[in-house]
């Protein structure tokens, strides 16, 4: 049975377990005396990039170590690296770092994007979150740590695939934000306006979030939808209830707004897009009293919404029903919706996971909301990357051998694109 047709499993704890050190690790790749540097033609191992990447803690918002160790990567393979802190506490700082090798003039240029900040570990882990673990051997090898599938074994693929494309195939640039996991206000949006400033805009920009399923490329993400958070608030006259011609219950009033909103049918869904929703998230009135008619009674609603409308379209119509009912809205947009219309550039990526895995991607549009809600601006952009079953979850963990399949897959889509394919 070929390994494509194996199912994604995690194997138990035990067999045998190998424990990374990281002050190793980091000799090899962090102190400038990089593997890569040295005279041997042999191209870096992906799981050896990971495990470096993923011995240095970096929870969210993410600085330094873990930048040293991917700077260590990528300048012995001609990259010129530059990197900056940006915000304050307590959402930052956060350290972005962009990478370009430039190919002969007129290339193409080849965007990959990530982030190397990850989640914390939580509790109830069977080896060390920051201590990168072996399990296991030949196709069931598996390692485990914090950031294995989100994203740090991606990123490890990215630098593995790219030291195996000569620097005259074309411009290669690592897009790379220390501020994905948490608010991403000072993350991809500062390095999209430093690559504006340079002049360093690609023609396609891969992802490296872990988007397949089941297995090893059953799903790439052409396109997210949008999401926007809305606080709703009602004032009334607060009163004794047996007086009610005194007061002006705000609870009635907001009943009534939220089944109005919940009533709106917001689209039938698009080819690409599965329907926009709006959901109540919250009601609170916070009254202790049986005997008292409240002042204020408050909501909150989530919409999740495709490309049919925007952030601020929608706050406008919530807006109008909440003052149509005498209550206020305020809304915050956590991102747009983006498509990237299935075309060339979803077909180069599909013939790649073919090639490598046999597998047909599935071309989809779920889940929450990426760094690509920014990165579009920019060029087309796509998702790809590692099986998502242990993400943000205790035990992360990644089959070695789809880290070995990542690279070749990121390896063959990056040569496509820039022979312009
Ligand atoms: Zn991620």
């Amino acid at each position: 049975m070929g390994r494509q047709e194996r199912p994604y499993q995690i194997a138990r704890p035990g067999s045998i377990a190998r424990s990374v050190d990281a002050m190793v690790l980091n000799r090899l790749f962090c102190d400038g005396a990089c593997l890569m540097s040295q005279t041997t033609p042999t191209a870096p191992s992906v799981v050896d990039l990971a495990e470096a990447l993923m011995a240095c803690p970096s929870v969210t918002p993410a600085t330094g170590p873990v930048f040293d160790c991917l700077e260590g990567q990528l300048a012995p393979l001609g990259f010129e690296v530059t990197r900056f802190l940006a915000g304050e506490a307590p959402d930052g700082p956060v350290e972005n770092l962009f990478a370009i090798r430039r190919g002969p003039a007129g290339s193409r240029h080849f965007a990959f994007a990530g982030h190397l900040d990850v989640v914390p570990p939580g509790e109830g882990w069977t080896s060390a979150p920051f201590q990168p673990e072996r399990r296991g051997v030949g196709e069931n090898a598996l390692l485990y740590g914090r950031g294995a599938v989100d994203m740090k074994g991606s990123i490890a693929a990215m630098v593995a695939a790219v030291a195996q494309i000569p620097a005259e195939a074309g411009t290669v640039s690592f897009v790379i934000t220390g501020d994905e996991e948490g608010p991403a206000l000072h993350g991809t949006l500062a390095l999209i306006d430093l690559m504006k400033q340079k002049g360093d805009i690609p023609d396609l920009c891969l992802v490296g979030e872990p988007t397949s399923v089941n297995r090893l490329g059953d799903m790439m993400k052409v396109g997210r939808r949008g999401s926007v958070n809305i606080w709703l608030e009602v004032d009334g006259v607060q009163g004794h209830v047996a007086y009610p011609h005194l007061a002006d219950n705000p609870i009635t009033r907001l009943v009534a707004m939220l089944a109005e909103l919940d009533a709106l049918v917001l689209d039938e869904g698009t080819d690409w897009f599965q329907a926009s929703n709006l959901e109540v998230t919250d009601v609170s009135c916070g009254n202790p009293a049986t005997n008292v008619i409240p002042a204020r009674a408050s909501a909150r609603i989530s919409i999740r919404f495709n490309d049919l409308h925007t952030g601020d379209s929608l706050s406008r119509r919530v807006t109008d029903i909440a003052q149509k009912h005498g209550g206020s809205a305020r809304p915050i947009v956590s991102g747009e919706a983006f498509l990237t219309p299935p075309g060339a550039f979803s077909a180069m990526l599909a013939e790649a996971i073919r090639a490598e895995t046999g597998v047909d991607p599935e071309l989809s549009t779920s889940g929450g909301t990426s760094d690509a809600r920014f990165l579009k601006d920019l060029s087309p952009v796509i998702e790809f990357g590692l099986c998502n079953a242990t993400m943000h979850k205790r035990d992360e963990a990644v089959a070695i051998a789809d880290l070995d399949a990542l690279a070749r897959i990121y390896r063959r889509v990056t040569l496509a694109a820039l022979a312009g394919g």
